[in-house]
């Protein structure tokens, strides 16, 4: 009886502990979010975004509003890391976060729901994996990679590939590597962020993957054959970066696309 007594004042106070950890962090959530919402938009990031983010012209006032909201709350939700001695710079997570939330125009997005942090090493980074692949294989041979999405919940990024995309490359790691993180959104499906309906994305998606089987195209990567996921996030780099391209020779996956994202990339 004195032990029960005893677990339970332990159990009681370990539940209380826990119960004041999360009060503080709902609490200092909410004084963030109140910061964020009284704060101005510094006008030396809008300067810099309108200088490196040439696709923010095509915004109207009221999208260009949305965006700056966007980019504050993904700076005050999610955490940028610098990774193999990049030290980060204010500069370098404002474009980062701006390029990002350029996806989030869609009036009901959530700026990345569930994504906690985002890693930047300098130039494309070495990973060694020790899962399974699809056949069962341990392929633990180290290998260079230019981004990757981890299950919703972390980004890593080369920043040397970032600054390409920023300067017009057809590769764009931070949206391939974005888009990823929509797919998570929906755990149900696979190639295809949250949407109300699937009709017409899975129609659509479908068509143009099949095409891809059959005919390499000279504006998707044929890297987008691995399957829906990686076709998504291909379709998404050549949508942002080469819109014109796409929509000239893909026009329904280009259609598709600018009715998700609400931005026409094409000139
Ligand atoms: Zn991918």
């Amino acid at each position: 009886m004195l032990i029960w007594d005893w677990t339970i004042g332990i159990v009681d106070f370990a539940m209380g502990l826990f119960a004041a950890v999360v009060c503080v962090t709902y609490w200092r959530r909410r004084q963030a979010r109140r910061r964020r919402e009284l704060a101005p938009f510094p006008p030396h990031w809008r300067a810099l975004l309108e200088r490196r983010l040439v696709l923010l012209r095509r915004l109207t006032p009221d999208q260009r509003r949305l965006h700056e909201k966007r980019v504050m709350e993904f700076l005050t939700d999610i955490r940028l890391l610098g990774r193999g001695g990049l030290e980060l710079t204010e500069e370098m997570r404002v474009l980062i976060a701006g390029f990002a939330c350029l996806m989030l125009l869609r009036p009901d997005a959530y700026v990345f729901r569930g994504l906690k942090s985002v890693l930047v090493y300098p130039a494309p980074f070495w990973v060694r994996h020790h899962e399974p692949d699809e056949l069962g294989l341990v392929n633990d041979q180290p290998e260079l990679r230019l981004g990757e999405s981890w299950n919703g919940e972390r980004v890593v990024l080369s920043w040397e590939d970032v600054e390409a995309a920023l300067d017009g490359d057809a590769v764009n790691v931070l949206v391939h590597e974005f888009a990823h993180q929509l797919d998570d959104e929906n755990p149900e499906t696979e190639g295809a962020p949250l949407l109300p309906d699937y009709t017409r994305w899975s129609k659509v998606m479908t068509a143009e993957f099949k095409a891809l089987k059959q005919r390499s195209s000279q504006v998707l990567d044929d890297y987008g054959l691995e399957g829906p996921t990686e076709f998504f996030a291909v379709a998404t780099e050549a949508y942002f970066q080469r819109g014109t391209e796409l929509r000239l020779l893909h026009p329904p996956l280009y259609e598709l696309l600018r009715d998700y994202y609400r931005i026409e990339t094409s000139d």
